[in-house]
């Protein structure tokens, strides 16, 4: 009989001790009894005596066989985590696996078909194939290349599954299982070794090398492949330059080797596109993904290849970052600058920093990517913590940067929010058959309603915001916290029927641009026109084909989309972010502005930048016509050390909300107390309303901590967590937040 410490998905701190009848081994799986409850649990020490009387401690009910256990390098990343972010160890942990193997219920690993061409299928002759079957033809092109999962099919179109189960009627495409035979070797981290050195044989795949490199790529390339152990590199490469190309060769050189790479990206909605090119380029090589579009089945299939070496690369979204890697060794951060890299809920973790954490604990090298590196970044790869690589040139010789400009609002006619100049430049681009993008990060129709009587705004009734105008729908709509009314008739205050929309969203936008161009076919992508699951992919699709003229979309169109036929874009109503209160504000519209800014002439064509405000001389818009990131971090990193803010300062966020305005007070008052009682050399802030002070009948506040030191900040945050704990919040949500990026 021994004991064993096990982590549940409970909000304690705390491992729990039984005993255990037969051999268990660290980072297996097994039921417990909890409560009146079993749960599922993660062993993490197998010790040989305990704390609890023998007459207390239960057996561990069912030790789970179904899938390999976790190495102690993950257990260790998850360790270190719980304690940088003051998270419980149990839901840390569990919060890091699979959905299916969260579950009580042991897991059967249903094999994943692939798809190959029959014999009768690989006769036919695709030149005659009807053209109409544009599905069909593309399933069975790709096939023909070689055989694929659904996964990697579903890249092709919405209506893969019924495509394909026709041409398996016809008898021309055959299902098979997929079997990866398990590796041998185990552990979360290979032993210290770099991508110099061999950490195994030589491995034989396909590589599809199109592209020369450009000298400054091949520098790159050569930095990374040539670190001994762990190094921390910032690929800054204007938008254009190639980061991809510098990615794949880099895939390459580890895999010769036999290494995995795992390349993270903020977005769901970029890994189709990504995943279908590096399997362009490397054929052969066993690529995963692992996001939350996937099926749970799927993603423990892609997990477990994974954990077992058969995938060699694998492309996942933030959670990824906890997938176990054998043989790791490359790590790649793309967008590294993006807030999607920060989780807002639960463990509040920035995948990249935890990236960082990990390639560091193994030993091997990543790669942070970005057109506009984060600050954070970007000081510290002036302070040598990080090895700057540069790309300063477009890949493709004939693709210049953008020309910027902007329009000053307050001396020129308007349109809904449209200036007449932008609209001549949009005509222009429909004669010649181009494309134009305009860029407002605001969905729905107008932002507010106003009554012209009072003065009265579509406030709403549980948060402090405004409703939002959806005139299509004839709706008010709370984008905070879902509550919506219809429009209504006269002002509900002092029944005015005279109620105007203020501001503009994109469905106005395109409503203005549908009275202009009647004849243009107008495309408006953001959260309310893509929410069905293919929107997006199909939207896309029309825009390559060249079936769209203008493009009104939210951030969701700035990502790393590349539209060959787009030559204009327009930025409407940027300014508020110049004085907003958040001080990453400028930085994060900086990087949207330089993203949306590279989707216009990427091709041969060149692009125009149009941006619309009534500040023109701002620096921000100064530099991005000059597109001087370096000029403009300078001046960013000087007022944030002047004002004391990160990446000089480190900070954590303690948040409550809840029904009673003095519960949350007391508790956040409270907790002051406690903290300035430590006496540690931390500077504690005032206990402030949110941004939002009010959110669905909760009211909201928050107090800042900051430190100088990333240490100080840890040291003390481990001393407040006792005296935290024990302050009374039942009716409140709590949470804490370390290096917060939303304030
Ligand atoms: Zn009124
Ligand atoms: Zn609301």
């Amino acid at each position: 009989m021994s004991i064993v410490r096990v982590a549940l998905d409970v909000p304690l701190s705390t491992l729990f001790d039984y005993t255990v009848a037969e051999g268990v081994e660290v980072g297996q799986r097994v039921i417990v009894p909890f409560g009146r409850r079993q749960l599922v649990g993660m062993v993490m020490e197998c010790v040989a005596t305990t704390d609890v009387s023998p007459e207390r401690i239960k057996p561990v009910t069912q030790v789970l066989h179904d899938s390999a256990p976790l190495s102690a390098g993950l257990l260790d990343l998850l360790r270190f985590c719980s304690d940088y972010y003051r998270f419980p160890i149990g839901q840390t942990v569990l919060s890091a696996l699979p959905v299916r193997l969260r579950s009580d219920k042991p897991v059967i690993s249903k094999p994943i078909l692939s798809y190959r061409l029959s014999a009768s299928g690989a006769a036919l002759d695709f030149e005659t194939f009807p053209k109409r079957k544009v599905v069909q033809r593309r399933i069975l092109l790709k096939l023909a290349e070689q055989p694929c999962n659904l996964a990697q099919l579903k890249a092709l179109s919405a209506t893969v599954g019924g495509q394909l189960k026709g041409l398996m009627a016809e008898g021309w495409v055959e299902s098979y299982s997929d079997v990866h035979l398990p590796s041998t070797s185990s552990g979360g981290c290979p032993t210290k070794s770099s991508m110099g050195r061999t950490v195994g044989d030589t491995h034989k795949h396909t590589f599809d090398n199109a592209h020369t490199l450009t000298s400054e790529q091949q520098l790159a390339v050569d930095a990374v492949t040539q670190a001994s152990g762990y190094a921390c590199f910032l690929l800054h490469g204007i938008t254009g330059s190639g980061k991809t190309e510098v990615y794949v060769h880099l895939m390459h050189a580890v895999l010769q080797r036999g290494g995995q790479v795992l390349l993270l990206v903020p977005e769901i909605n970029l890994t189709p596109q990504l995943e279908n090119y590096f399997r362009s380029r490397l054929p052969d090589v066993n690529l995963v993904s692992l996001h939350s579009g996937l099926s749970e089945g799927e993603r423990l299939h892609n997990w477990q290849q994974a954990q077992l070496g058969a995938a060699q690369i694998v492309l996942g979204t933030r959670l990824s970052v906890f997938t176990e890697m054998p043989k790791l060794a490359l790590l790649i951060v793309d967008e590294e600058h993006d807030s999607s890299f920060k989780q807002q809920d639960g463990l509040r973790y920035s995948a990249r920093d935890v990236a960082i954490f990990r390639a560091n604990q193994c030993g091997v090298p990543i790669v942070l990517g970005s057109a506009t590196p984060s600050l954070e970044s970007y000081h510290n790869a002036q302070n040598g913590r990080y090895r700057m690589l540069k790309l300063t040139g477009r890949a493709l010789a004939a693709a210049s940067l953008p020309k910027v400009r902007s329009i000053n609002i307050t001396q020129t006619i308007m349109h809904h929010g449209i200036s007449e100049n932008l609209l001549r430049e949009i005509a222009l681009r429909i004669a010649r058959k181009e494309q134009s993008l305009l860029f407002i990060n605001r969905r729905g129709y107008a932002p507010v309603l106003m009554c012209t009587g009072c003065g009265w705004l579509s406030g709403c009734k549980h948060c402090a915001g405004k409703m939002v105008l959806h005139l299509n729908e004839q709706r008010l709509r709370c984008h905070h916290c879902g509550y919506q009314i219809r429009v209504p008739q006269a002002c509900p205050s002092c029944g005015n029927a005279d109620l105007h929309p203020v501001g503009s969203g994109t469905q106005r936008v395109e409503s203005v641009l549908q009275q202009r161009f009647p004849d243009a076919r107008i495309l408006r992508v953001d959260r309310d026109s893509t929410r069905n699951k293919r929107a997006w992919q199909t939207m896309r699709e029309q825009i390559h084909a060249n079936e769209v003229d203008i493009l009104v979309g939210t951030q969701m169109l700035a990502k790393g989309h590349d539209f060959p036929e787009l030559t204009l874009v327009g930025v409407l109503n940027p300014d508020s972010a110049l004085y907003s209160s958040d001080f990453r504000a400028p930085e994060k519209l900086f990087a949207q502005l330089v993203q949306v800014a590279g989707r216009a002439g990427r091709a041969d064509k060149p692009g125009e930048v149009i941006i619309q405000t009534a500040f023109p001389d701002h620096p921000l818009f100064r530099a991005l016509q000059t597109h001087d990131f370096e000029g403009w971090a300078a001046s960013q990193l000087a007022e944030r050390k002047m004002a004391g803010f990160p990446p000089f300062m480190f900070q954590a966020m303690l948040r409550a909300e809840g029904k009673q305005e003095n519960e949350v007070y007391r508790f956040l008052n409270d907790a002051r107390a406690a903290a300035v009682a430590l006496q540690h050399e931390v500077e504690i802030l005032g206990v402030v309303p949110a941004a939002l002070p009010r959110r669905a009948n909760h009211l909201r506040a928050q107090l800042l901590i900051q430190a100088a030191s990333r240490k100080a900040l840890q040291q003390f945050l481990r001393a407040w967590q006792p005296p935290l704990d024990a302050l009374p919040a039942q009716k409140l949500r709590c949470s804490l937040d370390i290096d917060p990026l939303e304030f």
